[in-house]
Formats: C-alpha cells, sequence, structure tokens
C-alpha cells in the first residue's frame, strides 16, 4: 500500500516508477514563499505535455519530491492527477540544505517531538486544510560528517513521524558522508535504514561507499537522470557487479517550473526511457534487471509499514 495526492492505492508489480521529480519549485526561500506566487493553470499549461509524454512509456507512479516552503502545492497536484491519470505521492517534513533557506522559523523553537507532531498531524487529517495526505517523508541535510542541530532534529523528527504512520523518509543528502550520521540517528531510535532512502546518492564519488550504504540496508537513489547520465550509467553498472541492484533506486529529478523565471526551460522526464534504457540493455541488462530498478524497487521503498 502507498499513498497518492488522491488517496490510498495498492500497488501492482510490474507498474513504472518515477521516484524523485519536480513539477514546481520556487526557491524564493521559506520567509517569502507563497502560492499566490504562481497560478495553476499557468504551471499545468507548461508542465502537461512533458507529463502526457511519460504516459507512453507507461510511467504510473509520479513522486513529487518537491517539500514544504519550497513550492510544495497539493491542490495543483490532485489537479494534475486527475487530469493526467498519473498516481501522483507527496511528501511532508522540512528541507534543511541549502544552510536553512527553506526551513521555517518554527522548526527552530520547536522540539523533534513537535515538528513530529505536524507531520503526523498531516498524514492522519489532511495538508494545509485539504485531504491530501502525504505518501512519504522528504527532509534534507547540508553535507557534513557532523550535522548541524536544525538537520539533527530534522533526522529526529523524521525517525518518531516513520514510527507513528510508516512512511518512508527520503533525505536529500548527496555525499555519503552525510548519509551516516543520519543513520545512526535512525538506529538510535530504533528505525531500519530499509525506510530510508539516500536521495541524490549519485554525487557520492567513491562506490564503495554503496556496497557499506546497501550493507545497512538503505535505498540508494540515482536520481540526477534529467541532468547527467554517463556517471549514472556507470554506477549502476558497478552496482550490477557487485549485486546490489535490488537497493538502487532511478529517477531524474526533472520538471523544475519556477515562478521567479519569466522563461520556463522544463526538463523533460524521459531519459530513462529514451537514453538509459537503450544503453544499458546494450551493455548486457536484462528486462528484469531494469524493471527492478524502475519498478520493483520503488514500489517496495515508499511502501507503508513501519520498520523497526
Ligand atoms: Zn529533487
Amino acid at each position: 500500500m502507498i499513498n497518492s495526492v488522491t488517496g490510498p492505492v495498492t500497488v501492482s508489480p510490474g507498474e513504472i516508477w518515477l521516484s524523485h521529480e519536480h513539477i514546481l519549485v520556487d526557491f524564493i526561500g521559506a520567509d517569502k514563499i507563497d502560492p499566490k506566487r504562481w497560478n495553476h493553470d499557468t504551471v499545468i499549461n507548461k508542465t502537461l505535455k512533458y507529463l502526457e509524454e511519460i504516459k507512453s512509456h507507461n510511467v504510473k507512479y509520479f513522486v513529487d519530491a518537491t517539500p514544504a516552503y519550497l513550492g510544495r502545492d497539493v491542490l495543483l497536484l490532485e489537479k494534475i492527477a486527475k487530469s493526467t491519470g498519473l498516481t501522483i505521492i507527496t511528501n511532508t517534513g522540512f528541507y534543511g540544505a541549502v544552510n536553512n533557506k527553506y526551513v521555517p522559523s518554527l522548526a527552530f523553537e520547536k522540539t523533534a517531538e513537535e515538528l513530529a507532531d505536524i507531520w503526523i498531524n498531516e498524514y492522519r487529517n489532511g495538508i494545509e486544510g485539504t485531504s491530501v495526505k502525504p505518501g512519504f517523508i522528504k527532509i534534507s541535510v547540508d553535507a557534513s560528517e557532523t550535522l548541524d542541530s536544525i538537520d539533527q532534529k530534522l533526522v529526529k523528527a523524521a525517525a518518531i513521524t516513520h514510527l507513528q504512520t510508516g512512511l518512508t523518509i527520503a533525505s536529500h543528502t548527496g555525499e555519503a558522508k552525510a548519509l551516516w550520521p543520519q543513520l545512526k540517528i535512525l538506529k538510535e531510535m530504533n528505525v531500519s535504514p530499509n525506510a530510508f532512502i539516500w536521495v541524490h546518492a549519485q554525487n557520492e564519488k567513491d562506490n564503495n561507499n554503496y556496497l557499506r550504504a546497501a550493507k545497512e540496508g538503505c535505498w540508494i537513489s540515482l536520481d540526477g537522470l534529467g541532468w547527467e547520465l554517463e556517471k549514472h550509467i556507470e554506477k549502476i553498472l558497478f552496482a550490477k557487479e557487485h549485486k546490489i541492484l535490488d537497493r538502487i533506486l532511478l529517477s531524474h529529478d526533472a520538471g523544475w517550473y519556477d515562478p521567479q523565471k519569466q522563461v520556463q526551460a522544463i526538463k523533460p522526464y524521459t531519459n530513462i526511457f529514451k537514453q538509459l534504457y537503450p544503453e544499458l540493455i546494450s551493455k548486457g541488462f536484462s528486462k528484469e534487471e531494469f524493471n527492478l530498478l524502475i519498478s520493483r524497487n520503488p514500489s517496495k521503498a515508499f511502501s507503508i509499514s513501519i520498520k523497526r
């Protein structure tokens, strides 16, 4: 079972996922963000053809990774889900990277328990007065071996929320050095790394850290395929060679309607199908291995269950 913006869904085997994408992102900052800064019809008008395009590649699940205070707009997502037929998944949580530019001031005053209460309430009762509920927890930390105090608080709040809701934690992390302190906090709080997605893992340079992460049991998200192909191919081949494909997620991190831009350059969500797939097949990948990455793994990673 997973949770989409139009309600809970039972996942069937073989259905295709994009596990980390964005429709809209607004980088104005937590103190200035306001949904009046964009117009639903304009955003839909600019992004719809890219969302329609992925349906021709049989994509069913579209995970929208834009967090609160960065442009999460669940009514927009609900409209798009209804008009396209895509199953769109949104999130709860706060984004701590970029030196706290997107962390609301309330997060500095409240405890981890109090932040978790806000997120748990979104899961139980809906986001911002709507009936739309999150399907995962999205947090983010600055790249550091010793997370700063707000980032530690976000990880703790995510762990508490997971234990109450079973929502998976996806954390914008990048290099592995910021992964280990997060996994340590989860372990201290009795949350399995299996409930955690290492987002932007392609930014790690030492592939051996993927083996360590797989051994710990977290999900490894190689999600920059809208931007860069060769590096991802090399890492996917490494994962196959070392038999950790069952921990890998793929996505584009594409889209990005940006209200601050006059001209919108939306990145398409299709490189996985148009470029990566033929490339992997030519390098000896089977269709089943590809399906593991874009179907079976994400359906497990986003399934809602408490993992201790
Ligand atoms: Zn992203």
